[in-house]
């Protein structure tokens, strides 16, 4: 079989996600509901979505609308028919009766049901329906989230659902984990026990919900947002409706039932409005107090708001064995909640799933986790668990292993899928070195470096880690989602703070330096981008000789927003491909403007399609829908340029300053009016110099090393000035721009 067309029902959030994420595979869609005005609503909110659903704008018309009484015919040509419409069981029967009395034979039938059994949903098909019918349960928001749950029952045609599961792997590059039909299968079944969990020892400890999320969070390999955070996100009605569902569905003697239990507190918040985000704010709520924007917290016994306060816990790196031991009662709070996430996972297997991989696997993908529950138990260590934990009788997995005292029980990493990812291949990889920023692996003749800091941000350390792997051709990727969010701002304000603008010279040259390297070394350097590649980490990737880049990526040179420019070689390389249009070939003056424009403004690109015509993506650099196949793409990138030789230097031949005029003119006018303030035209002006070449006239060669000088020069300016270290703490402080 082959899937040509899908049509999806029901185009609330859920239908609206995924016809959009199959427009982004350029699979043709039609998407119904009960008028075809709510479908076409539906796709105007697609179009305004933030973060865009699609890949690319343009392709909107990719998907059709219609309403379930004109145009159900669109069913009969479909080769897979997803049911997303509300959660009702009646409502979803009703449209069973009427896909399965026109739809072509064979074609796949599918719920997006969070939470009704397979059992259910099918009872009124018959056997033969029932093989062509299962769950595919996508997240919210769909182009994102990496995990697909596909549910099979005991009549399900596994032939097909193989084929469904590789068709969302390739196609819609989803991490496609098959389940048995179990209560909220696997992500939600551990990830909303897990909130539970954070959530009703917050209340039993007497912690703020500040702290319970600073250490349910970061500190554990779980996102900032926490428990009570997450909760806000999601809407605290729809997760108390979340929890009916579990109390419903899971035996009384489930111990999901002990932690399901309706709170007060919550009631009343639901009651009051107070739903979260979507409503009057939640756990936590935005407050206006003399025009100014405060965050405020909930205490979770008075139910009073006050401002909320940062906790400072002082984890740089994730430690679970340095943070269960912890005297403190961050301490007791960290083990009570990830000793009762392992005990209650592996209580579940071989029920809910045969392979505990396939539960960690889950979480990554579909909680965004580091490490799942085995992979906590894996890094906490066998021995030390059992020494603390008490009695696990009845819990068969936890029986044996306490038996076996079997460190090594972990086994391979990402059983649910065949692709050659890295997770796979670093356990197989020897690690050469690795120092307090990266690793790099040795895998066959090649190695690969692998950034380890917070959002990968790159300080000197990473450097020295991406020179020293040039010996071999070099692979440049992480598991963990951001390719890099830039230098690490922390790190160069440490130095400001100091005083040593000397170490921060030299660690911008050591940062040139490096990426000439890459581009110039003996060996091809690939670099393998998702999530965010921003600054310095764009410097990286544009200086790289190959990209395979992740469809879901937000690119951009984004350095005039913290106060300088990009000084690793981005204002040059962008610089570089522009020279080489056509344009610029009749017009000098040509691509120096569109660069000043794109880095000026700070452009970002939210995919890959978006960052080829700012060309910080290149026409031939690799595209790919499964983030997890960025490995064996590269891989294969290597395989392919054996006699690899490294490209010709690159020369300018830029106007000077009549060209530093016209884009001073420019600045003037955003200035007057008001665009842009004092601060914002002096680092337009530094800008400038650097893109006009500086003190050069158009006859006169200028050598990649003159770029890189003069980038150093306007950044090293920059740096020293007051309001740039303004907007740097600002940033640092509130993650978003000062305009000064
Ligand atoms: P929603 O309320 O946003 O959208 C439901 C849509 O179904 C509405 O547009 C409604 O008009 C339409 N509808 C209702 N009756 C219909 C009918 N008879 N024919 C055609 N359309 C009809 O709901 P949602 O959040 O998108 O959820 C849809 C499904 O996905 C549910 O089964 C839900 O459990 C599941 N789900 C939701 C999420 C989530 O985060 N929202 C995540 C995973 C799964």
């Amino acid at each position: 079989m082959k899937i040509n067309k899908v049509v999806v029902i029901g185009s609330g959030t859920m239908g609206s996600g995924i016809a959009a994420h199959l427009c982004n595979a350029n699979v043709p869609v039609t998407l119904l509901d009960l008028t075809t005005e709510i479908s076409q609503k539906a796709k105007e909110r697609i179009q305004k979505s933030r973060p865009p659903l699609l890949i690319d704008k343009s392709k909107i018309d990719g998907i059709n609308v219609g309403n379930i009484n004109d145009d159900f015919k669109e069913v009969a040509d479909a080769d897979w028919i997803v049911e997303a419409v509300v959660e009702r069981i009646d409502i979803k029967h009703n449209i069973y009766k009427k896909i399965f009395d026109t739809r072509k034979k064979n074609t796949i039938v599918s719920s997006n049901t969070s939470s009704i059994p397979i059992s259910v949903l099918s009872e009124k098909l018959s056997e033969e329906d029932k093989k062509d019918f299962c769950i595919t349960h996508f997240f919210n928001p769909v182009r994102y989230m990496g995990l697909l749950e596909i549910v099979k029952s005991k009549s399900s045609d596994l032939d097909k659902i193989n084929y469904l599961k590789k068709f969302c792997e390739h196609e819609l590059g989803k991490g496609a984990i098959i389940c048995n039909d179990t209560p909220g299968f696997l992500g939600n079944r551990i990830g909303v026990f897990a909130m539970q969990v954070a959530m009703t020892e917050a209340f039993k400890m007497n912690l703020s919900i500040e702290e319970a999320d600073a250490i349910f969070g970061r500190p554990m390999g779980i996102p900032k947002t926490g428990v009570f955070g997450l909760y806000d996100l999601i809407g605290i009605d729809l997760m108390s409706d979340v929890l009916k569902s579990f109390i419903k569905e899971l035996p009384e003697t489930d111990p999901f039932q002990r932690v399901a239990k309706e709170i007060p507190l919550i009631t009343k918040l639901i009651k009051d409005g107070y739903t979260g985000r979507k409503g009057k704010g939640g756990f936590y709520r935005m407050n206006k107090q003399e025009n100014k924007k405060i965050l405020e917290a909930i205490n979770l016994q008075t139910g009073e708001y006050s401002t909320s306060k940062k906790i400072e816990l002082g984890i740089e790196k994730i430690d679970l064995n340095l943070l269960i031991n912890r005297k403190d009662k961050f301490g007791e709070y960290a083990w009570s909640v990830i000793s009762q996430i392992i005990k209650y996972s592996s209580s579940l297997v071989p029920g809910i799933t045969d392979k505990f991989n396939d539960i960690d696997e889950a979480m990554r993908l579909g909680f965004n986790w580091s490490m799942g529950p085995f992979e906590m138990l894996k890094s906490i260590g066998v021995k030390n668990f059992f020494d603390r934990v008490g009695d696990v009788k009845g819990n068969s997995f936890l029986e044996n292993l306490s038996k076996t005292k079997d460190e090594n029980f972990y086994g391979q990493r990402q059983l649910y899928t065949d692709i050659e990812t890295l997770g796979k291949i670093k356990p197989k990889a020897i690690k050469i070195d690795k120092n307090k920023s990266a690793d790099i692996f040795r895998f066959k003749d090649f190695n690969i470096v692998e950034f380890t800091t917070k959002a990968c941000a790159l300080d000197y350390d990473s450097m020295d880690a991406l020179k020293n792997a040039t010996d071999k051709p070099l692979i440049i990727i992480n598991e963990s989602m951001q390719f890099s969010a830039g230098v690490n701002l922390k790190y160069t304000m440490e130095f400001v703070e100091k005083g040593d603008f000397k170490s921060i010279e030299k660690f911008i040259k050591y940062f040139q330096q490096t990426c000439k390297h890459l581009k110039y070394s003996q060996y091809p350097v690939i670099s393998a981008p998702s999530g965010l590649v921003l600054g310095g980490g764009e410097e990286v990737a544009i200086q790289s000789n190959f990209v395979v880049s992740h469809t879901n990526i937000v690119m951009g040179l984004v350095e005039t927003g913290v106060g300088v420019v990009p000084a690793g070689g981005g204002c040059k390389e962008v610089l570089w491909r522009w020279s080489q249009t056509d344009e610029a070939k009749k017009d000098p003056d040509y691509a120096p403007l569109q660069v000043f424009n794109i880095i000026g403004y700070a452009k970002t690109a939210t995919s890959t399609v978006e960052a080829l015509p700012l060309k910080f993506l290149r026409p031939e650099d690799k595209k790919v829908m499964n983030r997890n196949s960025l490995f064996e793409e590269a891989k294969k990138l290597l395989e392919e340029n054996k006699n690899f030789q490294p490209p010709k230097e690159c020369t300018f031949k830029l106007s000077g300053k009549p060209l530093k005029d016209k884009m001073i003119k420019s600045l003037e006018k955003l200035y007057n009016d008001k665009i842009i303030l004092d601060h914002g035209f002096k680092v337009g002006e530094e800008l400038a110099n650097v893109l006009s070449g500086g003190d050069t006239t158009i006859d006169k060669q200028l050598s990649e090393d003159d770029l890189y000088n003069l980038e150093l020069e306007a950044f090293m300016r920059l740096i020293q000035t007051e309001k740039t270290q303004q907007r740097i703490k600002h940033t640092l402080a509130t993650g978003k721009p000062l305009i000064n």
